[in-house]
C-alpha cells in the first residue's frame, strides 16, 4: 500500500516554512502500515498542482495534499481540485454552521471571505476540521483516493487524527508495519555490521528488514516488519549479541536511560568539564526531575579553574599536560568530593579546529569518572573535525562511561 504526499506553497520552496507537515504524514502513515514513497514540494500554481496529481495517480493508490486551502487569493487549491475532478463548489451547511460558531467564540463577525470557506466540491467527502475553518476533502478518481488538507499543521493534524486515520484504515485495511528501534554506542557501523552479519542474515527468511541509522558516536539498529512476535524474539537475540553495546530502545535517550539508574540506585552525579563546556550537564538536565541525581558542574575550562577550583596538581598539568590521564582523573575525584555526589564525570581534550599537536591531535579528548573508591578513564581518539561532533560524542561517551562501569 503506497502513498505519495504533495506539499503546496511557493513559502516551501524558497525556505521560508519548512515542510514539516510531510514528515509527520509520513511517519503517521508508516504506522497504520502506508508507506509513502514519494514527498513533493510544489508551487501554489494550478497547472503545477494538475500535473502533481496525475503524476502521482500513476504511481500509488493514496495522494495527500497540504497547503492552499484558506479563503485568500493566493490559495488557490480549492479551485483547482473542482477543475480536477470536474466538479463545483456547493455550500455545505454543516461546514457553514461550524464556522459561524468558531467566530462567534472568538467575537468576530463573519465575512463573505470566512463564509466561503463553506464552499465544498460537490463530490468531495468532508472531512472536518474542528479547530479551523478550511476542511479537509477527500476524493476518489479510479480507485485512487486523493485528500487535500489546509497547510496549518496543527489543523492538518487535527482532521488526520480525528477523522483521515480512520478512514484509511477502514478503506484500505493496510497491514500495519511494526518498528523496534535498538540504540547503540560506541561501535561504528562498519564494526556492527561485521558483528552481527550472521544474525542479519537470518532476518530476511522472516520477512524482517534491519536498516542502520548513524548519527555521531551512536548508531540506531531499526527492524521493521509485520509480525510482532518475531521482532521481539529477533530484539532478544540482538540484546544478548550486543550487551552494553545497546543503551536503549525506542524513543529512550542515553540521558534518561542515565537518570533512570541513577534514580533506582538513589545516586547523584556532578560534572567537571574542560572541552565539553558544559555540555554534560546541559545533557543530564535536559529530563525534568534530573535534579533528583544531578547536583551541578564545574566548567574548568581554564588551567587555573582546574588548580584553583577542582585542586588538580599545578604540577601535573605543568608536565603531563590539561589534556592527560592524570588531570581527568584528578578533575572527576576532586569534582566529586567538592561537589558531594556520589559520582563525577570528568572531559579534558582538543576539540580543535586548532590547538592540535601531533602527540594530542584535534580529538584527542580524555574522559574519565569516580566514584567514592575508583576512578575509571578512557582516551578518545574523536577523528571529526567539527568542534561540536567532537563536543556531542565526548559528552556521550563520557556520560556512557558512567553507565557502563558503575551503573
Ligand atoms: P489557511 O486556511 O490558514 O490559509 P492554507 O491551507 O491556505 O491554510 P497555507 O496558506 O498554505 O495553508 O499555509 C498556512 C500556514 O501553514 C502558513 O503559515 C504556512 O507556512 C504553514 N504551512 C503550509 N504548509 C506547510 C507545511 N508543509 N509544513 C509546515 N507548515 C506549513
Ligand atoms: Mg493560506
Amino acid at each position: 500500500m503506497l502513498a505519495e504526499i504533495i506539499a503546496i506553497g511557493d513559502e516551501l520552496l524558497i525556505g521560508q516554512t519548512l515542510d514539516t507537515n510531510s514528515g509527520w504524514i509520513g511517519e503517521q502513515l508508516s504506522l497504520i502500515g502506508i508507506k509513502v514513497q514519494q514527498i513533493s514540494s510544489i508551487t501554489d500554481q494550478e497547472s503545477a498542482i494538475i500535473e502533481a496529481l496525475e503524476a502521482a495517480k500513476q504511481r500509488v493508490k493514496l495522494v495527500i495534499i497540504t497547503g492552499g486551502l484558506g479563503p485568500t487569493k493566493d490559495d488557490l487549491t480549492k479551485q483547482t481540485l473542482c477543475e480536477y475532478f470536474k466538479t463545483s463548489l456547493v455550500l455545505d451547511q454543516a461546514v457553514l454552521s461550524h464556522i459561524e460558531k468558531l467566530y462567534k467564540k472568538y467575537r468576530v463577525p463573519v465575512s463573505k471571505m470566512n463564509r466561503d470557506q463553506a464552499l465544498l466540491p460537490e463530490t468531495a467527502k468532508i472531512l472536518p476540521n474542528s479547530i479551523g475553518t478550511a476542511s479537509g476533502m477527500w476524493f476518489e478518481q479510479e480507485a485512487v483516493v486523493f485528500i487535500s488538507l489546509p497547510g496549518v499543521p496543527a489543523e492538518m493534524k487535527q482532521i488526520l487524527t480525528e477523522t483521515g486515520f480512520t478512514k484509511l484504515q477502514t478503506f484500505f485495511k493496510p497491514d500495519p508495519i511494526i518498528y523496534k528501534t535498538i540504540r547503540t554506542i560506541g561501535l561504528a557501523e562498519s564494526k556492527l555490521a561485521t558483528l552481527l552479519t550472521e544474525w542479519e542474515n537470518s532476518l530476511e527468511l522472516l520477512n524482517l528488514k534491519l536498516a542502520y541509522l548513524p548519527a555521531s558516536g551512536m548508531v540506531r539498529l531499526r527492524i521493521t516488519g509485520h509480525n510482532l512476535k518475531m521482532i521481539e524474539q529477533k530484539t532478544a537475540e540482538l540484546t544478548k549479541l550486543l550487551g552494553p553495546v545497546i543503551y536503549g530502545y525506542d524513543k529512550e535517550t542515553l540521558e534518561e536511560i542515565i537518570g533512570n539508574l541513577l534514580i533506582k540506585q538513589g545516586k547523584t552525579v556532578a560534572t567537571a568539564e574542560s572541552c565539553t563546556g558544559g555540555s554534560i550537564s546541559r545533557l543530564l538536565t535536559r529530563l525534568s526531575g534530573s535534579s533528583a541525581y544531578f547536583k551541578g558542574a564545574i566548567v574548568s575550562y581554564d588551567n587555573d579553574v582546574k588548580i584553583n577550583v577542582l585542586k588538580v596538581n599545578a604540577q601535573d598539568i605543568a608536565t603531563q599536560g590539561a589534556v592527560s590521564q592524570t588531570v581527568v582523573e584528578q578533575m572527576a575525584t576532586n569534582a566529586r568530593q567538592i561537589l558531594q555526589t556520589d559520582f563525577a564525570i570528568a572531559t579534558s581534550g582538543i576539540a580543535g579546529p586548532t590547538g592540535g599537536t601531533t602527540e594530542k591531535p584535534v580529538g584527542t579528548v580524555w574522559i574519565a569518572v569516580a566514584s567514592e573508591d575508583r576512578v575509571e578513564s578512557v582516551k578518545l581518539d574523536l577523528a571529526y573535525k567539527n568542534r561540536e561532533r567532537t563536543v556531542l560524542v565526548s559528552s556521550q561517551y563520557a556520560l556512557d562511561l558512567l553507565r557502563t562501569t558503575f551503573l
